[in-house]
């Protein structure tokens, strides 16, 4: 089987709400390895399209491509073609959604025992490799209520790598974290990035973007309003970016 050059395409993606047009003809690409920050005023329509990628959402038209060629997902879908394209990615809330009644590690196996079949031993062991990837080998044992809100969010990446995703879509995942706690998440998203796993972020911080991404994408109003290199979209002379960027600051 050859390794397809890009896990993710969009081509033509759109999502309707009523008469309220979330999505408006979205195309763009996620290049393997890469790192896509998603910026743009609330209501542009950020978490709708990475709902869209993995199916939380129903796009009304467009195509999916994750290199197995393009899947018309504005028509009717089979549960297999969406268990397929739910399987290729996993998705980090800015509400860390941790079950309570289950431990750090008891979150981060859950999903490869109950869903992919892993046996216990082999998906705990590497549950802890990965919670101590994130910084978390002491805290295994931890109950979520027990854990600081940068804490449960690093057991809510562990949990998503179990996974073993083509690429991993993080919405606002320091939005709900005080500065400082939302530092130790940046950096384990840094670190994602560094190994060149395939991120897609939807983040506020400019900081971030300058920092890790490869690619901003900017969107308003359900549309791509810019899509390129950091270094573009923080030197451009666009009036809606620049004030965008004196709005959000750093
Ligand atoms: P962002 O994440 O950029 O803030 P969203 O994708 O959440 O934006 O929302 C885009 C637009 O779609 C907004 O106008 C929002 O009110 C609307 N919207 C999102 N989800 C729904 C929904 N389930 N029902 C109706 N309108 C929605
Ligand atoms: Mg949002």
């Amino acid at each position: 089987m050859s390794v397809p050059a890009e896990p993710l395409r969009l081509l033509g993606v759109r999502k309707t709400f009523g008469d309220l047009v979330a999505l408006d003809d979205i195309s763009f690409e996620v290049g393997r390895g890469s790192t896509t920050v998603l910026l743009g005023p609330s209501g542009s329509g950020k978490s709708t399209l990475l709902r869209c990628i993995n199916l939380l959402e129903k796009p009304d038209a467009g195509q999916i491509d994750l290199g197995d060629g393009p899947i018309d997902v504005g028509g009717k879908l089979s549960g297999r073609t969406v268990r397929t394209i739910r399987s290729r990615s996993t998705m980090v809330f800015q509400q860390f959604n941790l079950f309570p009644h289950l431990t750090a590690l008891g979150n981060v196996v859950l999903a490869p025992i109950e869903s992919r079949g892993l046996p216990r031993p082999a998906a705990e062991e590497r549950g802890r490799e990965l919670l101590e990837k994130v910084g978390l080998g002491d805290k295994t044992d931890a109950y979520p209520d027990r854990l600081s809100g940068g804490q449960q969010q690093r057991v809510a990446i562990a949990r998503a790598l179990a996974m073993d995703p083509d690429f991993l879509l993080f919405d606002e995942p320091t939005s709900a974290l005080d500065p400082e706690l939302a530092a130790e998440v940046v950096a384990v998203l840094a670190d994602l990035a560094a190994e060149n796993r395939t991120l897609v972020v939807v983040t506020h911080s400019l900081a971030f973007a300058r920092r890790v991404a490869d690619r901003v994408v900017f969107l308003e109003d359900g549309r791509i309003l810019q899509d390129g290199t950091p270094e573009e979209f923080f030197g451009s002379e666009d009036a809606r970016l620049r004030r965008f960027r004196d709005v959000i600051g750093s």
